[in-house]
């Protein structure tokens, strides 16, 4: 699979993505915001848009659809139950559909939290390819989604418990938004000796550049104290900042007490 990862330097630090099929060049545009952008990326590449895909129906994700519909012909999808809130979905996605680009496949995700009807689509990888997960605004470098703009803590921590936990250490992630930097300092805030979001965000200071840095679950397992709910200084930490007694905190109410925490943050 070909990945163009595009950054698009708005206030929210949206990333956009076009992928396409080795052998016939079609491509899926994934959340194309800046429109003209990714026409103009799709061209240089000699890319045909064949589809455009919604992860969910916020608008920083959908805004740019219809001029890169207009402009393409390409077919719109999205989570079936999303159709009502995008305009002109042609097509609605459930759990465990493939959606097709020429000879690439991606499996289609049904993972609620941020919104209630969002998709994620994971590429299993190939022969030297490591697998990808493209996943809007569900999981981010180090951090997840917010669950206040339609969404549910409950059911986010739900979604990773049986979606993004279990993946493998080598998928590559690539999110909805380049939060990684602020996020890095959220894991830190509640984790202040966790090494590797530490010598990571040292990088990021030395120059590293965030917006086309690609990490992996395997490193998300490290950075991500969303990932990290059983380490100690995490769960006492949860008890102290929200008075509660650390002996009644499970899984859940750590995660959900990490999302409201992050959203004061
Ligand atoms: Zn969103």
């Amino acid at each position: 699979m070909l990945i163009r990862q595009i950054p698009i330097r708005n206030a929210l630090s949206n990333y956009m993505y076009l992928l396409a099929c080795e052998e016939t060049l079609e491509a899926i545009a994934i959340d194309p915001l800046d429109h003209a952008l990714c026409l103009k990326v799709a061209e240089e590449l000699g890319w045909s848009i064949k589809t455009v895909a919604n992860t969910h129906h916020h608008h920083d994700h959908i805004g740019g659809n219809e001029p890169v519909i207009a402009a393409t012909g390409a077919e719109l999808v999205a989570h079936v139950e999303a159709m009502q809130a995008i305009p002109n979905v042609d097509r609605g996605l459930q759990a465990g559909d493939t959606l097709k680009c020429g000879e690439l496949n991606l499996k289609v995700m049904d993972t609620p939290g941020h919104t209630m009807s969002h998709i994620c689509l994971y590429f299993s990888g190939a022969e030297s390819e490591s697998p990808a997960l493209f996943c809007g605004d569900t999981l981010f470098n180090a951090g997840i989604g917010r669950c206040d703009l339609g969404g549910a803590p409950e059911l986010m921590h739900q979604t990773f418990v049986e979606q993004i936990f279990p993946l493998a250490d080598d998928v590559r992630v690539f999110p909805g938004h380049d939060y990684i930097e602020n996020n890095l300092g959220f894991t830190l805030d509640r984790e202040p000796d966790n090494q590797s979001a530490q010598s990571l965000r040292a990088e990021f200071k030395a120059g590293l550049s965030a917006e086309s840095y690609v990490s992996t679950i395997g490193l998300e397992r490290e950075i991500n104290v969303f990932f990290r709910l059983d380490q100690a200084q995490v769960r006492t930490g949860i008890a102290v900042s929200l008075n509660t007694d650390e002996r009644e905190l499970d899984d859940q109410s750590t995660f959900v007490g990490l999302r409201r925490l992050r959203d004061e943050w």
